[in-house]
């Protein structure tokens, strides 16, 4: 299989344009072409009047003409072997795993992290055991909608908390601006697509879900783990971890992990213990400083989020295209390079969305955008950020970045 890159044909090409032009940049002829598939698509509307698509497509030839081509590849650039793209597990477990309970690993949350961490430990055969203080995705979609209703807010079920984390009630974008040489995002979208995603998020440039499909693939994928062996319990928040000489003076003396306890009281045993608490678990970040886990602060960044017609957009970046169906509503990035060296940019650009309430501690604001997979309404909106640092902003102490984000989220601040 060869990869082919940046094949651009205009947006309104016809179904014979894309085998053409991969006859016509490989110098094959059609007997020669036994098939292929779209890896990506993205577009280039970079010129109103002239949008193009930009395919990368997996292409299926003889051996003798895939070497063929090869041989002539620094003529051409944009071809070389298809990467194996396939997840490759570092373990499998005995079929007699686990000998005891406290063999089995534990997951703390259950976002996309920790969802992720147990398929495929549960795909081991490692049967893990996820603890998630929020509840299961259904009643936690009731609970957060009463916030938004009635402002009834629970600190433990809401936007941030809950079966599949912050983010389950968002526009889903699954795109990440970080480098995946190992092709370890394709693995996640692959799973997605079993749990009831829709196929185009593995060849769309900028694929999203939106709200409504998550909550079901998030069960799915729930259901996959138990019926591997795994096991996720809800409701139950983790107070404490236990680890070796736990309780001696000399903290340099504490060693590794042996389990953790839960607000009901329970204790869990296990040395395998994989934290996906997310970043607004802002108690549990406090609990483990305080038992001596070493923390360090990151940059991070601080904003408001805007909204505007959505039309508008459509316009400024389509123009007489605005509405087509392939290129759906329009996104936007911005970015300002301030005089001080701090950059100010869009950030989460959510397209026909809306903004939502999304804090999880009383008597605070904080906003997100979500939207649904149709992406159809009225507005867009984006988040306008500043970055921050703990050298420049917070020096004072690891969690003073939270002291601060607690300042500004103060209601009628
Ligand atoms: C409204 C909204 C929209 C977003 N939209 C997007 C988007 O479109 N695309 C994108 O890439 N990102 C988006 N994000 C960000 C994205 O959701 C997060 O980056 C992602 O959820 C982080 O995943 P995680 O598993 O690390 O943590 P989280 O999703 O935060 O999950 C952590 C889980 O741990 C649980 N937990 C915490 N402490 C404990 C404890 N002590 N005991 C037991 N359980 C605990 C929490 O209840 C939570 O369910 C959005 C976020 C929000 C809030």
């Amino acid at each position: 299989m060869l990869r082919l890159s940046e094949i651009k044909l205009p947006l309104n090409h016809t179904e014979n344009d894309l085998p053409e032009a991969i006859l016509r940049t490989l110098k094959i002829s059609a007997q020669e072409l036994l098939g292929f598939n779209i890896y990506k698509r993205s577009y280039d509307a970079r010129k109103k009047g002239n949008i193009m698509l930009i395919y990368q497509l997996d292409i299926e030839l003889s051996d003798s003409v895939e070497k063929r081509i090869l041989e002539t590849t620094p003529a051409l650039p944009r071809v070389g072997p298809s990467p194996d793209t396939n997840y490759k597990f570092v373990a499998q477990a005995a079929t007699e795993f686990p000998a005891s309970n406290q063999q089995r690993p534990i997951i703390i949350g259950f976002g996309p992290c920790g969802i992720l961490a147990a398929l495929v430990l549960a795909q081991m055969g490692l049967k893990p055991i996820v603890v998630e203080r929020g509840r299961e995705v259904r009643q936690r979609t009731q609970d957060t909608w009463g916030f938004w209703r009635k402002r009834k807010l629970d600190s433990d079920s809401n936007v941030q908390f809950g079966e599949g984390g912050a983010g389950t009630f968002s526009d889903g974008k699954l795109w990440s601006q970080v480098k995946d040489r190992r092709h370890l995002g394709r693995k996640v979208l692959k799973e997605f697509v079993i749990a009831g995603a829709p196929e185009e998020i593995l060849t769309e440039s900028r694929p999203h879900i939106g709200t409504f499909k998550l909550v079901t693939m998030v069960e799915n994928m729930r259901a996959e783990i138990i019926r591997l062996g795994g096991e996720i319990r809800f409701e139950q928040k983790v107070d404490s971890i236990l680890r070796e000489n736990h309780g001696e003076a000399d903290s340099e003396s504490h060693g590794q992990i042996t389990g953790i306890t839960l607000s009901s009281g329970e204790t869990l045993h296990s040395r395998h213990i994989i934290l996906a608490i997310g970043h607004s678990a802002r108690d549990s970040f406090q609990m483990l400083y305080d038992q001596g886990v070493y923390i360090e602060a990151k940059p991070f960044s601080i904003g408001f989020r805007i909204e505007h017609p959505q039309s508008t957009i459509d316009r400024a970046r389509f123009g007489q295209q605005a509405g087509h169906p392939i290129l759906g509503a329009a996104e936007y990035k911005l970015v300002h390079h301030c005089k001080s060296g701090r950059s100010v940019y869009s950030f989460c650009m959510c397209p026909g969305g809306t903004v939502v309430a999304a804090t999880s501690e009383e008597g605070r604001v904080v906003t997100n955008g979500m939207s649904q997979y149709s992406r159809n309404e009225r507005n867009a909106n984006a988040a306008i950020v500043v970055g921050i640092s703990p050298e420049q902003d917070f020096p004072d102490h690891p969690l003073a970045g939270i002291d601060l984000q607690r300042k500004l989220e103060i209601i009628g601040l």
